[in-house]
């Protein structure tokens, strides 16, 4: 490998201390904490595991957590009337409504009752707009913190080629727009795009969000550029013993990591500072609805 490793579970450390020294500054100067409420509908056993890391970190960073559990059967009324309810509560500052709800709830419709303000995931239909037309928005927590990764690593990105594989609204066209923000030429693959291998060739920058293992290969990459792998798939490891598995990501990084001239591992890149973000954009929430100065370095 000759690749310099990104490594996201040091920078999301440093971006979690970065959010609680300011957090803590908060709560001296300001009497104000934080607060991020996060609701959990129905018991899907991967989201309960994010649930309770998020809960988790958020009161390490010396923020309020409120968890809402409720049942796979609730109601879109009785759910909107929670979300009416966080809209309303001063101590509450981000609201998270973890995804996917059962399938009898309306995503977009509980989404976008979401006060745009504390919309700390950066879904709603506003946020969206303000993002895509420059202004001031919350912002999805993956692409945040890729572009975090990028500005670190590349200072300046402007002038530079990127490519995005991807264009969900949650990875792939948030991220272009942070890096058209950014400056960069942007160019949106996808599944329909035509000779990938040679469009991706072109970029200085690749962001893969894809969720196809293994994906991208080394010789579609050009030397010297930065990968930034968004995927996260489990595959089979009869190496580790019979009916284990491993996680890893939509770039083969074997072969990627000796010509590209920086990458993100997976797991270890992208994953931890998803919710880094997350605690960052609370903050940034409840900066924005007192008045108070944003923290720098934490948000687009
Ligand atoms: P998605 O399924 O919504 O979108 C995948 C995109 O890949 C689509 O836009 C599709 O057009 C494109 N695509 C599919 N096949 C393709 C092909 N053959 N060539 C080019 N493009 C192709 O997925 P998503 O929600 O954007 O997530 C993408 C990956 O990122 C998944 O592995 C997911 O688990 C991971 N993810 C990670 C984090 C994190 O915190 N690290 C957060 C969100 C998603």
């Amino acid at each position: 490998m000759s690749a310099t490793l990104i490594d996201g579970k040091v920078f999301a450390a440093s971006v979690r201390d970065k959010v609680a020294t300011h957090v803590a500054r908060l709560k001296e100067a300001m009497g104000v904490t934080p607060g991020l409420a996060v609701v959990l509908v129905g018991d899907d056993p991967a989201s309960e595991v994010y649930v309770r890391s998020k809960g988790k970190m958020t009161v390490e960073v010396g923020m309020n957590s409120y968890e809402h559990k409720l049942p796979a059967e609730t109601s879109e009324v009785d759910l909107l009337a929670l979300i009416e309810a966080l809209n309303a509560d001063k101590d509450v500052h981000g609201i998270l409504v973890q995804l996917p709800l059962p399938d009898h709830l309306n995503e977009a419709l509980v989404i976008n009752a979401i006060d745009p303000a504390k919309d700390v995931d950066g879904f709603h239909i506003s946020n969206v707009g303000l993002l895509s037309t420059g202004q001031k928005a919350m912002v999805p927590c993956t692409p945040l913190g890729c572009l975090m990764m990028l500005r670190d690593h590349h200072g300046s990105l402007s002038g530079l080629n990127a490519v995005v594989i991807g264009r969900s609204n949650i990875v792939g066209k948030p991220m272009a727009q942070l890096l058209l923000g950014d400056s960069c030429t942007v160019t949106i693959a996808h599944s329909r795009t035509k000779d990938l291998p040679e469009v991706v060739r072109r970029a200085d920058i690749v962001v893969a969000a894809v969720g196809r293992a293994n994906f991208v290969q080394g010789d579609w990459i050009k030397p010297g550029a930065t990968v930034i792998d968004v995927g996260i798939n489990r595959i089979p490891a009869p190496e580790k013993g019979a009916g284990k598995s491993r996680l890893v990501g939509d770039v083969d990084f074997t072969s990627a990591s000796t010509v590209a001239g920086a990458i993100t591992p997976v797991p270890g890149g992208v994953g931890p500072m998803t919710i880094a973000c997350l605690l960052a954009n609370t903050l940034t929430a409840c900066c924005r609805s007192h008045g108070f100065a944003e923290p720098e370095g934490l948000t687009a």
